[in-house]
């Protein structure tokens, strides 16, 4: 399962979920994941407000995010077989070739959300 922060700049991985007495104590069993994101019992508390979780990292990706180096233009949903089975995919475009591609789950290797990548901006800002 995948979380990211609502401002978008913070996205993890759950890898697994702490087992230490505190936990057990007070009923709720901190999720590990795999960067700065701690979520705690006051998280639960507050229903996880400040969160939004995912079975697929590619539900958690918006137009004008970076998925390896390439800007996605649009995310779509594919009937395979128009059997009841969803493939979601993202067509990107990439700043070296003008010619969109796709993009599927599997192939997701990075992603620079948008939020992030306007804060970056700022770093890159010439002192006036
Ligand atoms: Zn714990």
């Amino acid at each position: 399962m995948w979380v990211i922060t609502n401002d978008r700049m913070e996205l993890g991985q759950i890898k697994d979920f702490c087992t230490c007495e505190m936990c057990e104590k007070r009923g709720f069993y901190e999720p590990i994941i795999t960067n700065q994101i701690y979520i705690t019992d006051y998280d639960k508390s507050q229903r996880f407000h400040g969160y939004k979780f995912y079975d697929n990292l590619i539900d958690l990706i918006k137009p004008g995010d970076i998925v390896n180096g390439h800007k996605v233009l649009q995310i779509y949903k594919k009937n395979i077989l128009n059997i009841r089975f969803f493939e979601k995919y993202l067509e990107c475009r990439s700043y070296k070739s003008s010619q969109p591609f796709n993009l599927y789950e599997k192939d997701i290797k990075n992603i620079v959300t948008k939020e992030q990548l306007e804060s970056m901006k700022y770093v890159v800002e010439r002192d006036k």
